[in-house]
């Protein structure tokens, strides 16, 4: 059987009470249904909910990873307003690098780019880069996510077919194993990329803010 990763991402959004709310709603609507064989299903939420999010998660036994969405390309010391990889890895396993929003809007080159994932992978991270297609650097890291910039929160998502045979090549091109697609993905239409051959699973954005469209998709990998 195929085991899928599912991994949301919540931007900059999302106060303290706002994550209560979503984490009282996904309990209702998922209570125990994930199946942790099959599937991995990661929360990446701003750094300031990391530290409560995993207390809940822990307390109440949810089955979700925690993921950060950036971090410094820097480890501990003078680099004012950087989160290191350390510092991270004290409330959740995964980060996402390279996201098109970070290379867009602060700049970030490959070099940056490179420079934290090696912080990561010291301080123990899971790794999940994000790359616009099959021809950007891609470093070693346990999961690519291939996101198409002109799908990322328009509406307009790349299709099932072209996303699989992207990720093909990406595979062929790194040999890393796990390379998922985001990209305007929904509940109406994520099953189409969760059944593509290649395809092992999905990066959500806006899907992932609510708890019960969040929930609602993971139902479709049991
Ligand atoms: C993303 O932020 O990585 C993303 C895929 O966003 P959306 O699902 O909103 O397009």
């Amino acid at each position: 059987m195929k085991s899928y990763l599912i991994a949301g991402n919540w931007k900059s959004n999302k106060t303290r009470s706002e994550a209560k709310d979503w984490l009282r709603e996904f309990k209702i609507q998922q209570s125990t249904r994930i199946n942790t064989d099959s599937s991995t299903v990661i929360l990446c939420a701003p750094y300031t909910l990391l530290c409560f999010l995993n207390d809940e998660i822990r307390k109440r036994s949810f089955s979700l990873m925690l993921g950060a969405q950036d971090v410094s390309p820097y480890d501990n010391g003078a680099y004012t307003g950087a989160v290191n990889a350390k510092q991270i890895k004290e409330f959740a396993e995964w980060v996402i690098i390279g996201h098109s929003e970070r290379r867009k809007f602060f700049g970030e080159s490959d070099t940056v780019l490179f420079q934290k994932v090696e912080q990561a992978k010291v301080a123990g991270l899971r790794i999940i880069y994000c790359v616009s297609d099959e021809h950007t650097a891609i470093p070693d890291v346990d999961v690519v996510a291939y996101e198409p910039v002109w799908a990322i929160g328009t509406g307009k998502a790349d299709t099932p077919e072209n996303a699989n045979t992207v990720i093909a090549a990406i595979k062929r091109k790194t040999q890393i194993q796990t390379v998922i697609y985001g990209g305007s993905v929904k509940l109406d239409n994520a099953a189409s990329y969760l059944f593509q051959p290649d395809i092992d699973g999905v990066l959500l954005g806006g899907a992932s803010l609510d708890a019960h469209a969040f929930a609602a998709l993971l139902e479709l990998i049991h």
